[in-house]
């Protein structure tokens, strides 16, 4: 079976690779995410209400390996620096992209970095990045049944957002469903459902996300003092 060891190979090479990556933003004290939902779930939508709501108090900056470049002007119209990675038409990022690409990112003027990966839920969950969390966006539109079909990225995530909740009245979503099939493979894990389009539930995954924050600077700071 020669697959096994060349598959171990890549794996590791990449496990290398985001190591190196969490060291370089780590230096820099920037906190960084890997954003990972299936085309249309709203990554670029809930990455620019992150961007609103936190953008007075901390320095973001973007990273979109996603596809369509009408996503990453919707970014680039919030005001902050967004790198493009080139995926190649690869249907992941992997940590080599997110290394090549470091270089063209100002690291020492950000607080957060938002990692748009390809919109994708099967396997952008097994390529480590070296960002710190795994946020999984899923969405009312999609189906509740999106946990059963893609176990790996719901087992892989540490923050799931359930997008487009305002469709709750319309869609046949089973809420239960959806965060039973989640907590059998993930137990525990945080979970914020919300409507980028309305506002609703923001809040909560915004404060989650200040925290992480605020505890990331707070090292550097005592340093100094
Ligand atoms: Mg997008
Ligand atoms: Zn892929």
């Amino acid at each position: 079976m020669p697959e096994i060891p060349v598959v171990e190979n890549i794996m590791s090479a990449n496990d290398q690779l985001a190591d190196a990556v969490r060291r370089q933003l780590d230096a820099a004290g920037v906190l960084a995410l890997n954003l990972m939902a299936s085309p249309g779930a709203g990554k670029t939508s809930i990455i620019t209400r992150t961007v609103e709501g936190l953008k007075d108090d901390f320095r973001l900056g973007a990273l979109d390996g996603d596809v369509a470049t009408i996503d990453v002007e919707k970014i680039a119209a919030t005001g902050i620096p967004v790198t493009l990675i080139n995926t190649g038409g690869n249907c992941h990022l992997d940590a080599n992209m997110v290394h090549a690409a470091l270089p063209e990112i100002d690291l020492t003027a950000l607080d957060l970095l938002l990692v748009e990966n390809v919109g994708n839920l099967i396997c952008p969950a097994a390529f480590r990045l070296g960002t710190h969390y795994n946020i999984v966006i899923a969405s009312v539109a999609e189906g509740d049944d999106k946990p059963y079909k893609y176990p790996a990225m719901f087992r892989g995530a540490d923050v799931l957002l359930l997008n487009k909740i305002d469709m709750l009245r319309y869609e046949d979503f089973d809420v239960a469903y959806f965060r039973h099939g989640v907590e059998v493979l993930n137990p525990g894990l945080i979970f914020f459902p919300l409507s980028a389009k309305t506002g609703e539930g923001l809040d909560a995954w915004l404060d989650w996300l200040r925290e992480r924050l605020t505890a990331h600077r707070q090292p550097d700071k005592s340093d100094l003092s």
